[in-house]
């Protein structure tokens, strides 16, 4: 796609939004910050921008192939994606398979219990209100999305829950949860736009059952690279690798 990289549009915790000269089209550069706890611990590491945009590089061509409308165009190079301009809705749409992380602290269920069906979540996308949750009659009435738009948010997350869990298996991964966003395109068609790596998803690995994900830097753990890394090696293709002159 021969498009020219112009200024920046929107600048957000780990990656910045550029214009292009087409303007249907921007680019995504994927940063090195890594943010826990609405910004509260911050830090720098190398190489995690690198990796996550050829993560969600790969799932967004998965999803695509599956006829999962997303704003994905195409891998630029590692560390930037070309994708269509969307008008983003400011939902958090967190999906749990397995149940982890906030969903433990703040209601009774136990760690590692199952959800089945999956239990789908919508949280409010602001710093300033601390993301709470949402509910329709709270959506509509703030005219955050139509009725008809929630059922199509749904009905495509639950489809990217059951594409992803399939294809993460088949890579030796288990997906215990993830947050998705969505925006429109210019025909007003819901599509998934913004990122799906290990920083928005909690990836476990299937033989020790170890995090592979932000939950390493939530912990203060070391290894948040090298576990990005790993996951990078678990689902890129050697096809994809050198199409993409990846280096892992
Ligand atoms: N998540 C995210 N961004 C957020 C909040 C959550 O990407 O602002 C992801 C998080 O990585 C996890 C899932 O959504 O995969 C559920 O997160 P949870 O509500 O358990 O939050 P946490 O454990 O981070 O408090």
């Amino acid at each position: 796609m021969d498009v020219k990289i112009d200024g920046p549009l929107y600048s957000g915790k780990a990656k910045d939004v550029l214009l292009t000269d087409d303007p249907e089209i921007v680019a995504v550069r994927f940063r090195d910050d890594i943010t826990a706890g609405d910004g509260e611990k911050k830090d720098t590491l190398e190489m995690k921008g690198y990796y996550n945009s050829v993560i969600s590089a790969k799932i967004f061509e998965v999803l695509e192939e599956a006829g999962v409308p997303t704003q994905y165009l195409e891998l630029r190079e590692p560390g930037c994606i070309l994708a269509r301009k969307l008008e983003m809705i400011p939902i958090e749409v967190i999906t749990r398979n397995i149940a982890a992380g906030s969903i433990v602290r703040r209601f009774p269920f136990t760690e590692g219990q199952e959800f089945v069906p999956p239990l789908i979540q919508m949280d409010y996308k602001s710093d300033e209100h601390g993301d709470p949750m949402l509910n329709d009659d709270i959506i509509l009435a703030l005219g955050i999305a139509t009725r008809d738009e929630l059922e199509e948010i749904r009905r495509i997350t639950l489809q990217i829950n059951s594409v992803l869990r399939d294809f993460l298996k088949s890579r030796g991964l288990i997906l215990p949860d993830f947050k998705l966003e969505f925006g429109r395109d210019s025909s007003g068609r819901i599509r998934l736009g913004d990122e799906v790596s290990p920083d928005t998803c909690r990836l476990w690995d299937m033989e020790t059952g170890e995090p592979l994900d932000k939950d390493i830097f939530r912990r203060g753990e070391e290894g948040v690279v090298g576990a990005y890394r790993r996951v990078a090696r678990m689902i890129l293709d050697d096809e994809d690798i050198e199409r993409w002159n990846v280096e892992l």
